[in-house]
Order: structure tokens, then sequence, then C-alpha cells
């Protein structure tokens, strides 16, 4: 029997996420979350799409090893379990690779022991991703597991883009420098945005938007990543859900010595209690918006600052790359909220960028253009799809590899 299903983890600090893919075509076999791993009140969601009736289970799950069983249990009621010879690998997403990790990686005792190394520019991230890897190896031992890395994509950045302007030595000695996230939604965007144009990765410049609760942008030339928003974590560029994004950093030392604020304080702050939230006390963009239409100042002000600092990188980007074919949207923000597409181009018609309202307002899951046809640059929504691109990526390195023996 042909091995060709793959499994997607998405091991969080107290969840996972799940999807088992078949990679004939690359459609869900079954999808779901357990949430609140550790608590007396755990929760599995499993859906087989065969049926698309979901099942839901409540109570305690001690740890991730307790929520992976479970996983592999209710795959197996639905004759998907993860002993089948079907499965072909298991594909997890790891947040930080360093500058090491250029591609998706079989994961060995190396390859675990550097993704544990970069644990101190990651702390939240990959502690809780080597835990989903170890216990799927611990259930899978014969089974090939495969690192996604979300700053892979961003590895090709110039040092020009990746070195901050700080001591070289200072930097190299705690290896200070831009990694980028979210790298598996802007490699995916950006050649689904050239599918859409009709060419070539290679022959296309994006800037891909990916506006989701945590948000960044990138720039795209010829299918290689030259710039991107974030930077040694995730906190830096847009403004975001609850992430300040960029910021003097003259206001942490202020924060510490006139505020009296701590380290952990201050992390807080700008990690969970700022970006959107902070600036209005909402992080969903839909209950913004609401406010924003019964007159509310402080939900505007918010609305206002998140696109002007969304205008400035398209700026920003357009001048990185010279020429841009394409502005690519994607995420819960950028594929939903057609205000945001709106005001985030308002006034770039002299760079070649407009949204045409009517089909700006079109609600899809495919991907479109919104620029009106006479537009220079093609403006466009791109649903992102990071399991489908993990899953690509894992089982293409898993063939690639059995080929080779
Ligand atoms: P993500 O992190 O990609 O799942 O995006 C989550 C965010 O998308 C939410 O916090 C909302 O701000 C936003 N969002 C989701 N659906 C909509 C919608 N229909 N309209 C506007 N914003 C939305």
């Amino acid at each position: 029997m042909s091995s060709t299903r793959v499994l997607v983890l998405n091991s969080g600090s107290s969840s996972v996420k799940y999807q088992l893919l078949d990679m004939r075509d690359g459609s869900r076999l079954a999808v779901g979350l357990v949430e609140r791993i550790g608590e007396e009140t755990s929760r599995l969601k499993h859906t087989p799409l065969a049926t698309g009736e979901s099942r839901e289970w409540t109570g305690p799950m001690a740890d991730h090893e307790a929520a992976l069983k479970a996983v592999s249990e209710e795959l197996a009621r639905d004759g998907l379990g993860l002993d089948s010879p079907e499965l072909a690998a298991i594909g997890h997403r790891v947040v930080h690779g360093g500058k090491l990790f250029t591609e998706p990686t079989v994961i060995d005792d190396a390859v675990l022991a550097e993704i544990e190394r970069l644990i101190p520019v990651a702390p939240l991230h990959n502690p809780a991703n080597l835990t989903g890897i170890r216990t799927a190896q611990a259930l899978r031992p014969d089974l090939p597991q495969v690192a996604v890395f979300d700053t892979a994509f961003h590895t090709t950045m110039p040092e020009s883009a990746a070195r901050y302007a700080i001591d070289v030595k200072t930097a190299d000695e705690h290896r200070i420098r831009r990694y980028g996230f979210h790298g598996t939604s802007h490699a995916y965007v950006s050649r689904a945005t050239a599918k859409l144009l009709g060419k070539d990765p290679s022959e296309v410049n994006v800037i891909v938007l990916h506006l989701g609760n945590g948000a960044s942008a990138s720039a795209v030339e010829g299918g290689r990543c030259v710039d991107t928003s974030m930077g040694l974590t995730p906190l830096e560029g847009l403004v975001m859900g609850t992430r300040s994004g960029d910021m003097d950093p003259a206001v942490i030392f202020h924060l510490m010595r006139v505020g009296g604020m701590s380290t952990d304080e201050i992390d807080n702050l700008l990690n969970k209690k700022s970006g959107l939230i902070g600036l209005c006390g909402d992080n969903d963009m839909r209950e913004i918006r609401r406010r924003i239409d019964e007159g509310d100042e402080q939900a505007k002000l918010a609305f206002d600052i998140y696109i002007h600092r969304l205008k400035k990188y398209i700026g920003a980007y357009y001048a990185v790359l010279g020429r841009v074919d394409a502005v690519a949207f994607t995420a819960g923000v950028g594929e939903n909220a057609s205000p945001v597409r709106e005001a985030a181009v308002a006034g770039l018609e002299a760079l070649g960028l407009a949204v045409d309202s009517e089909l700006n307002a079109v609600r899809s899951d495919e991907p479109r253009l919104i620029s009106p046809e006479s537009a220079r640059v093609a403006v466009a929504v791109v649903p992102t799809d990071e399991e489908l691109e993990i899953a690509t990526q894992t089982y293409a390195l898993v063939n690639d590899s059995r080929n080779l023996t």
C-alpha cells in the first residue's frame, strides 16, 4: 500500500492543532484541536471530513502525551489511526529555526538539539514544539518526522535587511538578528499569488501582508524573501492584535527607569496588552469595525494607527523591491476585513495601487483579484493554508529521501 498521508502537528504551550491530509490531492481527512492541556477542562474537538460531524470531549488531560494519545484514538475511530501504513510522515510546525534551518528537515537528535539551543530566542514556542515532536516520536518511532520552520522562508534575506544596526560582536554573541516569522504562510501566499497572475514565482515581485492576530509583511522578489517585518521575535513590525510592533527601543528603558516596571512586566505589556487591544480594548477587527460604525473614537484611532503602519510597510517594501507586481492580503483580517484592505491601499494610486470596491466586497475562500483591471499593480486576497504547505513540504522531503535510498 502506498503511504500518501501526512499528519501536520502545530504544538503550542497548552494546545495542539492537527490535520491529516491525503497528499494525492492535498485533501483533508481529519482536522482537530486540543486546548487547555494540563488543566482540568482540557478540550478536544475532532472532525473527520468524511462525515463533517465533529466530536468534542472535555476533561483533564495532563500533558501533550495524553493529548496526542487522545488524538490518535479519535483518528483510529475513523479508521485513520497513526499506526496506518498509509501514514507517510508527521510534519511539525517549528517556530524558530534560526539561521541554520533554511529548508524543511527530517528530525534526528542533532536537529532536536539545535531546536533546543534556539529556546533563548523563542522561549514560548520552541519548547512546546519540541514536546510535540518528542511525543509524536514516542508514538511512531519508525516514522519520518519533519520540522517545517516558520523562519526558513526568510533565511534568504540579505544581511542588509537581516542585521540590526548594533555592535556586531554583541549581536553575534547573542544571535541577535532579524529572523522573521509566518514564513510558511508568506511562502505559500507568494506562490499562490504568482499562480493567480498566471506566472511563475520567479517572475513576480509580491508584497505579502499576513494580517491575523499576529501580523507581518514581507517583500518577495522572484520567489525569494528579501525583507520581512518581524525580527528577532514576532514582536517587531506591524500593529497586531495584542503586540505593539515597531517602537523606539528607548520606550523600554523609560518604562524601567521611570515606570519602575520589570523586564517580565514590559514583555507582557508589549506582547499581550498592546497593539489593537492596548489601543482600544478589542483585538478582533470585527468588533473594532462595529464600534467604529457606532461612532466610537477610540476604536477609530486604533484602526487608523493600524492602517498607518500597514501603509508605511507597503511603501517601504515597494522601495525595497523597486518593481511590485502584486500586493496580497491574507490571514484572518487580510482575508475577511474589506475596510482594512481598502484603507491600506487608499491614496496609493500614484504607486499603481487601487482597490475596486465591488470586487473588494466579494466574500470567497478562493484567491482573487480586487484591483481594477486597469491597475498597474494587482491587489489580491489569497487565503493562506499553512497546514497544506507544511504537509506539501514534508511529503516532498520524505519522497525525495525515499527516492535517494
Ligand atoms: P488569524 O490569526 O489569522 O486566525 O486571524 C484572527 C483575526 O482575524 C481575528 O482576531 C479577527 O481580528 C480577524 N477576523 C476574523 N474574521 C474576520 C471577519 N469576518 N472580519 C474582520 N476580521 C476578521
